[in-house]
């Protein structure tokens, strides 16, 4: 509990304080994949403190490329797709790269 019954007084003193250990914590704990390691097709790094978040981004990024018509990603998402078709294998792989991303190293500041 950051903040107690005293928060409105604590709050004045230390809010600058416990945003830049609060922001500090955040960065230690974000994890980088890029896009290809995420089954996509070019160098672009997300940032995230868990699988789940990060595979989001991917999933956005591969949405933008997708409107974009970029090639190397479509190829990317046909052999994804291409994965579905088979039971399970999305799930495997959703559980493969999780533990890949919770085997990574925090990121250095
Ligand atoms: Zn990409």
């Amino acid at each position: 509990m950051p903040f107690g019954q005293n928060a409105g007084y604590a709050r004045t003193f230390s809010e600058p304080e416990a945003y830049s250990k609060n922001h500090l914590k955040k960065t230690i704990d974000m994890k980088t994949m890029t896009c290809k390691q995420l089954g996509g097709a070019c160098d672009m790094p997300f940032h995230a403190t868990t699988f789940e978040e990060i595979a989001e981004q991917s999933k956005k990024h591969g949405m933008q490329m997708f409107k974009a018509g970029d090639k190397e990603h479509l190829e990317a998402m046909n052999k994804t797709q291409e994965l579905m078709r088979t039971p399970n294998a999305m799930a495997k792989w959703f559980e493969n790269k999780k533990k890949e991303f919770e085997n990574l190293p925090d990121n250095k500041l």
